[in-house]
């Protein structure tokens, strides 16, 4: 097969969701589909059920399941789908807003009982950002449900996008009957306890009287009268507007019954983008483009403690990657070459010859690697999309036994390259201060330095609101802002100058004080 039929024949995703919306209960039976697992329950789920350290690090025992259920790739009908699991749990949110910039499109699920959820609202800002195009799966119709027309206006009003629903429920709960699939014209009838495989039955006239012989007549009438109601309000559907990223395509169905989801994913198939354009600081890279670039989104430390090496996760943006070929490593300024990078199928992980644009691969790392490092065949290539954001809870780290202070200084250093949280250095008293989403990054943190560096640490509480990117065209006012506020001055890993308001009034004061000079909350733009 040749390069360029390889890129369009890749199929590179995320699924995404609120907590128990069934992202893990899809993701699954998408793979049964596939036919790349066997059994259900195959699928580890990397769900946190409480704010408890304990179950974090239940699942930290289980490492090498979380670093097999990060990427999971298959072949399907001569496509290779590459789905990137996303953390559910909030406290971990920058994660997945990092897996977000490796994915060409997204399928989010929504429990059709709950409609849009917080953390689905947020995903989707972040999917918005970088015009992502996205399909939406309104799940668990076996359930009593929100009314699907009420469900549509909700993810219309709340992911500000528009949406085109391509099947359509027949009733829901215990009255669900099956729906209508308006893209493949045919109707797949529901049955909780049979988990089939089987085709729809084809039905490429809604006035076809057969619809009343297998639904009855009522059933009839209201899936017609339904879907001429709505064919009147949207229009007919259209592929370009949902590769821009402004009109969701929406199935509906039951994962956990296997129902809706055959569909789902060959529509996806058909339609999802192959492999996109990347941006980076000075132009946009192509896939088709000859010479291999890509860039790390996701670094996990490995499971072994003895050998504390790490998993860089690789997506390839161009060209082909060849194995024990030199590659620039951007950031360095140097060539390395890699002898064992890995693919990730969704059955097993295996060395690797070479791979395809859209596809993830896993470089081993003793400590060459930080998240947003590139590669690339001599070209100083940075890619863009890999932000920091500002944390929300900042607490200063302390060494708590002397005898250790350089582990701990390594620790952190190497906790901060696989993005576990983000480090700031006050300038003002040289103190280290750590910035999360969540409380329970602070408890892994201190858990994983003990367990892996031997060191303990220390928190100290510093109640701070926002971490602030400045930059400024007025230099004279950029020093002079920073001399007034040194106690408040910090530099983040890369050296950057960050502001740590402790109040959205100081913010608001400082802005109003230094008109010349940009407040970000996040570290790119
Ligand atoms: P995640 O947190 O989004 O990964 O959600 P899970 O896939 O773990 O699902 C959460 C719960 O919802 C589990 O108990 C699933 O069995 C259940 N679930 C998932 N899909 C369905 C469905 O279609 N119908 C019903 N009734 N339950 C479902």
């Amino acid at each position: 097969m040749g390069f360029i039929e390889e890129i369009k024949r890749r199929r590179t995703f995320g699924i995404i969701s609120h907590p128990d919306a069934g992202k893990t209960t899809l993701t699954e039976k998408l793979l049964l589909f596939g036919g790349a697992i066997h059994v259900a329950g195959a699928v580890k789920s990397n769900k946190i059920k409480q704010t408890a350290t304990s179950d974090f690090m239940e699942i930290e025992k289980q490492r090498g399941i979380s670093v097999a259920t990060s990427v999971m790739g298959f072949e399907y009908k001569g496509y290779k789908v590459n789905i990137l699991d996303t953390p559910g749990h909030q406290d971990f949110a920058e994660d997945t807003y990092r897996t977000l910039t490796a994915v060409d499109s997204v399928i989010i699920v929504i429990d059709a009982a709950k409609g849009v959820e917080t953390q689905t609202r947020k995903l989707m800002e972040v999917c918005r950002m970088r015009n992502t195009p996205v399909m939406v799966f309104i799940n668990k119709m076996d359930r009593p449900t929100k009314d699907p027309f009420d469900l549509l206006d909700e993810i219309e009003a709340e992911l500000k996008i528009n949406v085109r629903p391509l099947s359509w429920p027949i009733g829901n709960g215990t009255d669900f009957q099956g729906v209508y699939n308006l893209y493949e014209k045919n109707l797949y009838l529901f049955s909780p306890s049979k988990q089939t495989l089987e085709e729809g039955i084809e039905i490429k006239d809604l006035s076809d009287s057969q619809i009343e012989t297998i639904i009855g007549e009522k059933a009839a009438n209201t899936l017609r009268d339904e879907v001429e109601l709505f064919e009147g309000v949207y229009q007919e559907f259209d592929n370009t507007p949902y590769l821009e990223g402004s009109l969701a395509p929406v199935f509906f169905g039951s994962a956990l019954n296997n129902f809706g989801v055959r569909e789902l994913l060959h529509c996806f198939l058909e339609i999802a983008p192959s492999p996109r354009p990347s941006k980076t600081e000075h132009r946009m890279v192509e896939p088709r483009e000859e010479k291999f670039s890509g860039f790390v989104f996701k670094i996990h430390a490995n499971m072994d403690p003895n050998h504390r090496n790490r998993i860089a996760f690789v997506k390839i943006c161009s060209g082909k990657f060849e194995r024990n070929t030199p590659y620039l490593h951007v950031q360095l300024g140097k060539d390395l070459k890699f002898s064992s990078p890995t693919a990730f199928m969704a059955d097993k992980k295996s060395i690797i010859d070479e791979a395809y644009p859209g596809d993830i691969i896993g470089i081993p790392d003793s400590g060459n690697f930080k998240i947003g490092d590139c590669l690339s065949q001599g070209e100083k290539l940075i890619f863009k999309g890999l932000p920091s954001f500002s944390p929300e809870l900042f607490q200063y780290i302390e060494n708590a036994d002397p005898l250790k202070s350089k582990q701990l200084a390594k620790g952190i250093d190497q906790l901060m390259d696989e993005g576990v949280a983000q480090l700031f250095i006050n300038q003002f008293n040289n103190r280290k201060i750590i910035g999360t989403v969540g409380q329970l990054q602070f408890e892994v943190i201190q858990y994983r330095l003990l367990h892996e560096y031997s060191a303990s640490c220390r928190w100290e509480g510093l109640s701070l609101y926002k971490a602030c990117w400045i930059r400024s065209e007025n230099q004279a006012e950029l020093n002079d802002f920073k001399q007034r506020k040194n106690q408040y001055m910090a530099k983040d890993k890369y050296g950057r100058d960050v502001f740590l308001a402790d109040s959205s009034y100081m913010l608001q004061m400082a802005q109003e004080q230094f008109k010349n000079i940009e407040f970000h909350f996040t570290s790119e733009f």
